[in-house]
């Protein structure tokens, strides 16, 4: 059966690569010139089995009254006269009750660990090169009263099959002697050693390619404006190419895999996917002394900060913006996180030449992924991967592709299926 990938971002390339591998016909369609270059394009780079909490826990509303207003804070909301907005903030509220943030957890905690066991295979099979790093990562608590949680954290992890272990500073710091500038702040840490970092822009064009020569086509520079259905079928999608000439596109099956503009696309039908993006921003820095630039991957808890060595370049990223479709680059949110690398990591990169991003994660209010079945026929997600996409996308592709081929679901998940 030929299958039609709807956005050859992350999701959208592993959801082609096992899809052929499962024996299907396959084409991509985005809009970009290549693949990978909208969310996928400069994230924070961590594969984080370690942290399955979504951001909608119960102690979230509290954080985010304190942050509220204030635009150096990790999180910001801009309130917009929009329903989507607003429907998804109070979703995200419901979210934040303990039984649904636990059942979130343990949703995103399984497809994890799934999920990094297949990237490690198809690292060994294909031998991608991406800038990738196995040294773990390292979660950082520089107030006591949050390094007081860490063992409840740490039991969590275990209850779920990843291994992580409490950190004094002294430990960390020989784990990671980079973190010496920072270390007199620290309360301490926890270690999750089989976590892993790599830039998924780099592992997306790479896997593209291994796709194309595996018979993939793709379809870049084509932009889908419809879903052309009849009753429950999906007949074809209308798209406009850069000359600006449309046609329709047609194929047995489609997957959408367009990131947070998945929503909008599959609304006609009648289908509300609970999609809104949460704007974050990175910066790519040069390395300027390898010692003072840690290899190991680090999270700062406190300012809910990223921090990956990809190769000669360190990766920076953070905040939360609840901001609609806005992808400009706002420099003082910027500025946050070049302040976050002078304090912390001083002397180790070159601020000064800083590339500065901001992409748009298409977060779902308990961050849990839409994989599955729609209410029409011949229509699947894999969408809506939030703050984890890098470290979801194969274990989300290799399971879709699975369900689509007939298989039973390979983990403990609420893949989507049609309520008819
Ligand atoms: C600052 C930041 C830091 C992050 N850090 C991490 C991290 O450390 N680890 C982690 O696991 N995750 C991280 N993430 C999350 C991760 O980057 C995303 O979840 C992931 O990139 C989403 O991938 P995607 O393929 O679903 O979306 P995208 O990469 O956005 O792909 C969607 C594709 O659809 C295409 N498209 C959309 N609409 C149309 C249309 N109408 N027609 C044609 N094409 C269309 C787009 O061009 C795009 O290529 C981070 C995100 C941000 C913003």
């Amino acid at each position: 059966m030929h299958v039609l990938v709807l956005g050859a971002g992350i999701t959208g390339v592993t959801t082609a690569w096992y899809l052929r591998r499962a024996g299907f016909d396959v084409s991509v369609v985005d809009r970009q010139p290549e693949a990978g270059l909208e969310t996928s394009y400069a994230n924070g780079g961590q594969i984080s089995v370690s942290h399955p909490e979504p951001w909608a826990n119960p102690a979230a509303p509290f954080i985010a009254l304190r942050w509220l207003g204030r635009s150096d804070g990790p999180l910001l909301f801009r309130p917009r006269r929009e329903l989507a907005q607003w429907r998804w903030a109070l979703a995200f509220l419901r979210e934040c009750l303990p039984a649904r943030s636990r059942r979130n957890t343990e949703a995103i905690a399984n497809l994890a660990v799934y999920s990094a066991a297949q990237l490690r295979s198809l690292r060994e099979e294909l031998g991608l090169g991406y800038e990738f790093l196995g040294h773990g990562i390292l979660h950082l608590f520089f107030s006591e009263r949050e390094f007081g949680k860490a063992a409840e954290r740490v039991a969590l992890l275990a209850r779920h099959g990843i291994r992580a272990r409490l950190c004094s500073r002294a430990e960390m710091l020989a784990l990671e002697p980079a973190l010496a500038a920072m270390a007199p702040g620290l309360a301490g840490g926890i270690h999750a050693p089989d976590d892993e970092s790599g830039d998924a822009f780099r592992f997306t064009q790479a896997l593209a390619q291994k796709c194309q020569e595996a018979g993939v086509r793709f379809y870049y520079g084509t932009r889908i404006d419809r879903l052309a259905h009849t009753g429950g079928l999906i007949d074809g999608i209308e798209v406009r190419d850069s000359a600006g000439r449309s046609g329709l596109l047609s194929a047995g099956a489609y997957v959408v895999c367009l990131g947070s503009y998945s929503a909008r696309l599959v609304a006609p039908l009648g289908e509300r996917l609970p999609i809104y993006p949460v704007k974050g921003y990175s910066i790519t820095v040069p390395v300027a002394d390898p010692a003072h630039a840690p290899s190991v991957s680090l999270t700062d808890e406190s300012a809910r900060i990223v921090c990956s060595r990809l190769g000669n370049r360190l990766r920076i990223a953070g905040t939360a913006e609840l901001a609609g479709f806005d992808t400009s680059v706002d420099a003082q949110r910027g500025q946050n996180i070049l302040r976050w690398l002078d304090q912390r990591l001083p002397g180790a990169a070159h601020a000064e030449r800083a590339v500065l991003w901001a992409g748009l994660r298409p977060a779902t209010p308990g961050n849990v992924p839409i994989i599955g079945k729609s209410e029409c026929v011949n229509l699947w997600y894999n969408t809506g991967h939030g703050t984890l996409g890098w470290t979801l996308a194969c274990g989300s592709a290799a399971a879709l592709a699975g369900l689509m081929s007939g298989a039973p679901p390979p983990v403990r998940f609420p893949f989507r299926r049609p309520r008819r």
